[in-house]
């Protein structure tokens, strides 16, 4: 998962950037708010501090979410009740309080990021629609698979990699994209069983050549989709 740290404090990011990424998280930092909202769009959450030099934070929050629809929790020293208020109103997904504590940190950052991932499954749906491969069909807004009209069960994470790959219309998916979006995170644990999901995928499908591998990079459609 990428994150994008917006805090002025030496200190803070100097403290937080190491322990954020031994727990598997990539940082980015920003001591100010110049130049967030070109970065907003090259990571998943933003931890956005509310008191910055340049900017009020509260203002960058919505700023941030007139352009993008990354996850991003407010941070602050404060802690009032109005804060917090004025932080989920102004479009944040979770509100933080100074000090806090890394892993309570990185649990608020993995469910925020969750929500996002489950709220945007929920609302593609509608536009998604189904997708004919031969004689695959994949059904976005049901989660259903069918080989030759037969349903294929398939466990949840099985189904959104095969989405992903779906979804890139036999454009390149790559390994990092559908581990932070089926996974949150992209470890060698996680890599490990994305491989073990599309080898199943695959038995399960019984169409070796549906999906291919590009060695090293991620996943593609052999062919691409009938419709989409
Ligand atoms: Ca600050």
């Amino acid at each position: 998962m990428r994150v994008l740290l917006v805090e002025d404090d030496d200190r803070v990011a100097g403290a937080l950037t190491p322990a954020l990424a031994r727990r598997g998280l990539a940082i980015k930092r920003l001591a100010s708010g110049a130049g967030v909202l070109d970065r907003v769009h090259e990571v998943d959450v933003v931890l956005l501090d509310l008191g910055l030099p340049d900017i009020d934070g509260m203002v960058l929050c919505r700023q941030i979410r007139a352009v993008s629809d990354v996850a991003v929790i407010v941070v602050s020293a404060r802690g009032e009740v109005d804060d917090r208020i004025m932080g989920l109103r102004a479009g944040a997904d979770d509100y933080l309080v100074k000090p806090y504590d890394v892993d309570e940190l990185v649990a608020r950052v993995e469910a925020v990021r969750r929500r996002r991932v489950e709220r945007i499954a929920a609302a593609t749906p509608a536009s998604a629609g189904v997708v004919n491969l031969g004689d695959v069909r994949v059904d976005l807004d049901r989660h259903e698979v069918t080989v030759s009209d037969r349903v294929v069960a398939l466990s949840r994470k099985e189904f959104q990699v095969l989405a992903l790959i779906v979804m890139a219309r036999g454009s390149v998916c790559t390994r990092d994209h559908v581990l932070n979006e089926v996974w949150g995170r992209s470890g060698p644990a996680e890599s490990r069983s994305l491989d073990v999901h599309v080898a199943t995928l695959r038995t399960k499908i019984a169409r070796p050549a549906l999906v291919e591998t590009v060695r090293g990079v991620g996943y593609r459609l052999a062919a691409a989709p009938d419709e989409l």
